[in-house]
């Protein structure tokens, strides 16, 4: 065991995690609902939250390539499938077909791949007018399918988390879709899907976004909690006279005198510049907000109500994703992903 640890940590609570999935299991009706990982589990740890979900009863996941794949695949329990959604290039295919994932085939040159090596289980997406991986809806898909062992046939809803005509379109279009082509299960919902009813929930659910706590859609907002948060820890407290200024490009003037905390976190880490002069730090239940420019590894907050915070205390970064994501201007898709490999992740 290495004895460094690191001045700043993602406290990652499981329970919330384990809470998000019911809650989304349950919105999708009688449908499975599998899981989103990759991307590392949005930044929080796909094998940690694996092994969660799997102990929850979770038997779908899906990641974007092999890479991710054979990472997870010592998790893998019988009866639980891995799918790679950006299916299968010649260079992915020594891999795959030894791997346990199976990939989620998207193009005819992909299928013809698969089919010529015998490569067994598959899934196939089907673009419904999102326009961007899947074969084209118009096309004759069962005959492109042909021959090939499907599982699931996967379709993804481009503006699930907007009131638009759009998903409506894509449904209909899906529903066309099962009715014209046999497989075993179909799937078209992510997080913000399964919040559109039960409809859209087909056999499988895909969440990944709202497993970690975003909030896609107001039907999401009494039945998913945060998950994901961020800690720093003081490095320096000081004291700023009236007039000077905070940091890179002198952005913040002190308007009267007082008193900073610079804590260890910053833009390397995902904390982006969005959150300049506008982001919150919290003691307690009391906001702190940051003042100037967020360095690559350093944020400074006004603590001057808070004699007591001293070097080496640990302070949370306000994450609650939907605020963060109004303040910043980022969305809170980027808020998870982004987050560095700097931090301890410490699970509850
Ligand atoms: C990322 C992804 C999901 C999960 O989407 P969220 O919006 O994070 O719930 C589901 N399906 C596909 C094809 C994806 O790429």
């Amino acid at each position: 065991m290495t004895a460094f640890t690191a001045p700043l940590r993602l406290r990652l609570d499981g329970g919330a995690l384990v809470n998000n999935w019911r809650w989304l299991q349950r919105s999708s009706g009688a449908a499975a609902c599998g899981a989103a990982i990759k991307a590392d589990g949005y930044g929080a740890g796909a094998i940690e939250v694996m092994g969660r979900l799997m102990n929850a009863g979770c038997r779908d996941f899906f990641v974007s390539n092999w890479a991710e794949a054979a990472l997870l695949e010592p998790l893998l329990e019988d009866g639980v499938s891995l799918a790679v959604l950006h299916g299968v290039r010649s260079e992915d295919m020594e891999v795959a077909l030894t791997s346990k994932a199976r990939p989620v085939l998207s193009t005819s040159s992909q299928i013809a791949r698969w089919k010529a090596a015998g490569g067994g289980v598959c899934d196939v997406m089907v673009d419904t007018g999102m326009n961007r991986l899947g074969l084209d809806w118009r096309g004759d898909v069962a005959a492109e399918i042909e021959g090939l062992h499907v599982d699931a046939l996967l379709s993804h809803l481009a503006s699930a988390d907007e009131d638009t005509g759009l998903s409506r379109i894509q449904l209909d279009r899906f529903g066309a879709l099962k009715a014209s082509v046999s497989a075993p299960r179909y799937s078209l919902a992510n997080s913000a899907g399964i919040c559109l009813g039960q409809a859209y929930a087909f056999d499988l659910t895909r969440p990944g976004l709202a497993l970690y706590g975003g909030v896609p859609r107001a039907e999401a907002q009494a039945g998913i909690a945060q998950v994901v948060f961020p800690q720093a820890q003081i490095l320096q407290r000081r004291h700023v006279p009236a007039g000077d200024s905070v940091g890179y490009n002198a952005i913040y003037v002190a308007e009267r005198d007082m008193e900073i905390a610079v804590l260890n976190i910053g833009y390397a880490d995902g904390y982006l510049r969005g959150f300049s002069n506008r982001g919150m730090v919290k003691a307690g239940d009391v906001a702190l907000p940051v003042v100037g420019r967020v360095s690559m590894d350093l944020i400074a907050v006004d603590v001057t109500a808070f004699p007591s915070l001293a070097e080496g205390d640990w302070l949370d970064i306000d994450y609650a994703l939907p605020d963060a994501a109004a303040l910043s201007g980022l969305s809170q898709y980027e808020l998870l992903t982004g987050l560095g490999a700097r931090f301890d992740r410490l699970w509850d």
